[in-house]
């Protein structure tokens, strides 16, 4: 396995509050940056196992396509949900093999089904019958997943409106692609990405099995079921409301022995809270308010065209934490928090209370790994934050030992015989938290 970034080995009881404070203060950090956890990467998929151990999961690459996170993921030996032919491309230069990747975009374009069809990427969804046409002459020979549509009642960025056949056209479609000899597999829904309604669960794996039902009756033999995304994965969030109700549907329409392989494509669940971003405060100003009191405006070097793009396309909401702990003692004033670039839309977020802050001061931001950094751009010349990856030595052990890598298991082309060798573990780049790093700061 060769990672394409440097993870730099976390020592025991460093944090990453820690590892921030220590890059920030250096006194030679001025742009926005990010601390990636790769252990918080590997804890939810502890989680995960623990909690849906009979599910699946395919790593949605679109939440977050990083090198590291795609290789994490492998090492840890999971399969992944591409959208697209790039998709598809990056994550096959893993060694990945294609019966390990579902291509779950409904409605593809003709080169990305050619560039499947070459792959081998055979398991394909769809959700109506032009696509079915598309796939009988470009693809006659794939699996195909027929997606129905599933809301929650409350879901971060709804799908359904976009994606998913309504489930009474479903039977149509499916004798459709009966006529036309294709090869359905089995039924897949997306109730809507940070889903807060886990019961939807319930009512999607019933349908679901409705129309596996239905299907026999055309003749077709199901043998798939793929449960989406809409898993949380913020800090502090559980999978285990939604895996209880997952698990109780399981049980009653898809028991054990039935035959039925369950899949699911999480996204965020796996990476959201593996990513914290610090931003620099390089301007400000006071504004007097007409009733005598006064607020601050504070420019930051990330914004909605960088990173913060989520607030626009992710519906998020962020919240600001000042890094310097004596900022949080501080009389709170009314703040409102700008990015960098010259347009007016680019606020990310306020008026909020806050400590009152300073230029040269830094705001910390959790949960940023989510359809963060794939949509983000240099808008007005503004660069992309560099991502920061720590391990501590246990997490990079565990990497080392996962089944997949194992040489005799794993696929790819550059598979050491140890992990270690692959990490940069010079002293130069171990954490060290100490006092001089901490009390200098950035003029
Ligand atoms: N699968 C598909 C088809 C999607 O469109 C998405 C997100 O938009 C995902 C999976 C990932 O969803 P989530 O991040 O909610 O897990």
């Amino acid at each position: 396995m060769k990672f394409n970034e440097n993870i730099t080995l976390l020592e025991p009881e460093r944090s990453v509050w820690q590892v921030i404070e220590q890059i920030a203060y250096s006194g030679m950090q001025e742009e926005a940056f990010y601390v990636l956890d790769i252990g918080d990467i590997v804890r939810k998929h502890e989680e995960w196992k623990l909690k849906l151990p009979k599910v699946e999961p395919h790593y949605a690459v679109k939440c977050n396509d990083s090198m590291m996170v795609l290789e994490v993921l492998n090492s840890l030996g999971t399969s992944f949900d591409c959208a697209s032919k790039a998709e598809i491309a990056k994550v096959m230069q893993l060694g990945v093999d294609p019966s390990k990747i579902i291509f779950a975009n409904p409605v593809k374009q003709a080169s990305h089904i050619r560039y499947a069809a070459n792959a081998g990427v055979a398991t394909m969804t769809f959700d109506n019958e032009t696509e079915l046409h598309k796939i009988k002459s470009l693809y006659p020979s794939a699996k195909l997943v027929i997606r129905i549509r599933c809301d929650a009642t409350a879901a971060q960025c709804p799908l359904g409106m976009k994606f998913g056949v309504e489930v009474e056209n479903a039977f149509a479609l499916l004798e459709t692609a009966y006529s036309l000899e294709l090869d359905v597999i089995g039924v897949s829904f997306h109730v809507g990405s940070g889903c807060s309604d886990p019961p939807v669960f319930h009512r999607a794996i019933q349908a679901a099995r409705a129309l596996f039902d239905d299907a026999k009756r055309i003749g077709f033999e199901f043998t798939l079921l793929d449960i989406g995304g809409g898993f949380p994965g913020n800090k502090g969030s559980s999978l285990t409301k939604i895996a209880e109700v997952v698990n109780g549907a399981l049980d009653k329409f898809f028991p054990d022995g039935c035959g039925v392989k369950v899949i699911a494509e999480p996204g965020r669940f796996y990476v959201a809270s593996a990513y914290t971003l610090a931003t620099l405060i390089h301007s400000k100003r006071e504004v007097k308010n007409g009733d005598g009191t006064h607020s601050f405006m504070y420019y930051i070097n990330d914004g909605v065209y960088g990173s913060f793009n989520c607030l626009l396309y992710d519906h998020a909401v962020v919240t600001p934490i000042p890094l310097k702990e004596t900022a949080t003692t501080k009389k709170l004033t009314t703040g409102t928090i700008w990015g960098p670039t010259c347009d007016g839309l680019d606020q990310v977020t306020g008026p909020v209370m806050l400590p009152e802050m300073e230029i040269g001061e830094w705001f910390v931001f959790q949960n940023m790994g989510a359809y963060t950094l794939p949509v983000a751009s240099t808008f007005n010349g503004m660069p992309i934050p560099k991502v920061n990856a720590i391990a501590n030595e246990s997490t990079l052990l565990m990497l080392k030992d996962v089944p997949s890598l194992n040489e005799d298991n794993f696929k790819g082309n550059d598979m050491p015989n140890n992990l270690l060798a692959e990490l940069d573990l010079s002293e130069q780049n171990r954490y060290h938290v100490d006092q001089q790093s901490t009390s200098s700061s950035l003029a």
